[in-house]
């Protein structure tokens, strides 16, 4: 009596009984084929997994009838998806519509075909990476990006590390460990993530000695503050943010000058590190690595894949005789980067040889300098593929409008680039819910949700990948 009260009570115990055994499981066809590709250990272990989770759903009673359980094929589809998320490609092409040209979460800057062309050539067999082929002896691994670094900058000498957190750590430690660094209030910056400078300073074994105040530094502040221990001057291109009104900062040149008075050294973390002036493009303006040279700075570092559009980098530039030191530090080691970084950093390099034809040759460049009519184009490509697929005007609707793109990775902080966006407000859900399976679809579609429309910025898109997203609404259509 007291059994069948239970049983009522509990009607999950048909349902668990309804889900397919493990031995099942491992004799059915799409299974057998699933651990001829993927080791067996592993699917076994997704299939436990998604049998656990139901077992949970059905005992917490989250899952209460046979509509909701899943069956045989439901199991195998879901063990399948779970395999290939864990040991599959993880690092999946996306489709960027969020309109943040450096956006970091998405891989940063876009490579052109003459980085992957120096990346592949010297990485799929052999290459004179670290070698002087006419000694046959060890060779200098950064001799390969030295020259060009040094004729696009006027810079003295270069160095490649694995990004600009690791450039500052080293010209820090390496000039500042023991004795005194100075650095401005309004400099003390977060880029996000772990980089605050005071931080990577202590780190570094510097002392940290702050002038000025937030919002205004003058040179005397830095002069009044230089004693005996002080090693160095420190300058950071608060690129992430801007002050407006009432503010002021002591400039490269009169840094450099105060420096050179006392026999100080400089250091510009110059974070984005632009190579040209982007204003050509009718953009806002971007400090550029050259002026930073020409104004005297020491040492100058940047990220290489910024408004570089390089690979992940950090590149140090400056006085021979200070990037001699710099080389010989023991962090050196820990910090170099190898040959697919420092190829796909020469190909990069190399287009900035002719800053004329960027646009053609470098996807950020194009993404900057492609006029607004062309933008406006591909936005009214996209919208009408939209609303030729079945049932999208029933469930969306849409429209064309102005926007901004984002430079992204603390470039031109609140300061856009003019741009066409496709805008899009579901009927039946939220522009959350539609931007999310967005996201979830092949390949990934990555929007910006701006007034409750869900937007598709057409400037960081492609010509090819408008035919893309055709594809992926058509599949996104039947989930929300
Ligand atoms: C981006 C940035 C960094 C960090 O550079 P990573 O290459 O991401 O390590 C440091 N300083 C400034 C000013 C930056 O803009």
């Amino acid at each position: 009596m007291l059994e069948d009260k239970k049983k009522k009570k509990n009607p999950g115990q048909k349902l668990l009984a309804s889900l397919p055994s493990m031995t099942v499981l491992l004799q059915n066809d799409e299974v057998v084929n699933l651990i001829a590709e993927y080791p067996e250990r592993y699917v076994q272990k997704c299939l436990r997994e998604i049998l656990d989770d139901t077992r949970q759903k059905i005992l917490k009673g989250k899952i209460t009838d046979a509509e909701q359980t899943p069956d045989i094929s439901d199991v195998i589809s879901l063990a399948r998806k779970r395999v290939k998320a864990g040991l599959g490609n993880k690092i999946m092409r996306v489709i960027n519509g969020a309109g943040v040209i450096l956006h970091t979460g998405l891989g940063r800057a876009a490579l052109s075909d003459s980085a992957l062309d120096a990346l592949t050539e010297a990485s799929t067999r052999y290459s004179l990476l670290a070698t002087d082929r006419d000694s046959g002896k060890r060779g200098d691994r950064f001799s390969h990006t030295d020259e060009l670094l040094c004729e696009l900058t006027g810079a003295e000498a270069s160095l490649v590390v694995n990004n600009n957190s690791a450039a500052v750590m080293l010209a820090l430690n390496t000039f500042g460990a023991g004795k005194e660094s100075i650095v401005s209030r309004g400099e003390l910056v977060e880029i996000g993530g772990a980089f605050r400078i005071p931080d990577v300073m202590e780190r570094s074994g510097t002392i940290m000695v702050e002038v000025g105040t937030t919002n205004k530094t003058h040179l005397r502040d830095y002069r009044n503050a230089i004693t005996e221990e002080t090693s160095l001057l420190l300058k950071v291109h608060t690129s992430n943010y801007r002050i407006e009104g009432f503010h002021g900062e002591v400039g490269e040149a009169e840094m450099s000058a105060l420096a050179r008075e006392k026999n100080l050294i400089t250091v510009m973390d110059l974070g984005s590190g632009a190579m040209v002036d982007i204003r050509r493009w009718g953009v806002a303006h971007e400090p550029t690595v050259p002026q930073a040279v020409k104004d005297g700075m020491d040492i100058i570092t940047f990220s290489g894949d910024k408004m570089l559009g390089g690979p992940q980098c950090g590149i140090l530039i400056g006085k021979k005789e200070l990037i001699a030191q710099m080389k010989v530090n023991p962090l050196m080691r820990a910090f170099r980067c190898g040959k697919l970084t420092l190829s796909a950093l020469n190909g990069t390099l190399r287009l900035f040889l002719n800053p004329d034809t960027l646009p053609q040759t470098h996807p950020v460049y194009e993404m900057i300098g492609t006029p607004m009519d062309v933008i406006k184009l591909r936005a009214q490509r996209l919208a009408r593929r939209l609303r030729a697929i079945e049932g999208f005007k029933e469930a969306i609707d849409i429209s064309i409008g102005t926007g901004l793109t984002e430079m992204g990775s603390g470039s031109l902080p609140a300061r856009g680039i003019a741009t066409h966006v496709v805008a899009m407000t579901p009927k039946a859900c939220s522009a959350e819910n539609l931007s999310t399976a967005l996201r979830q679809a092949t390949p990934p579609l990555f929007t910006r949700i701006e007034e409750e429309q869900v937007k598709i910025d057409a400037r960081t898109i492609t010509d090819k990948e408008v035919v893309w997203i055709g594809e992926v609404m058509r599949e996104v259509l039947g989930r929300i």
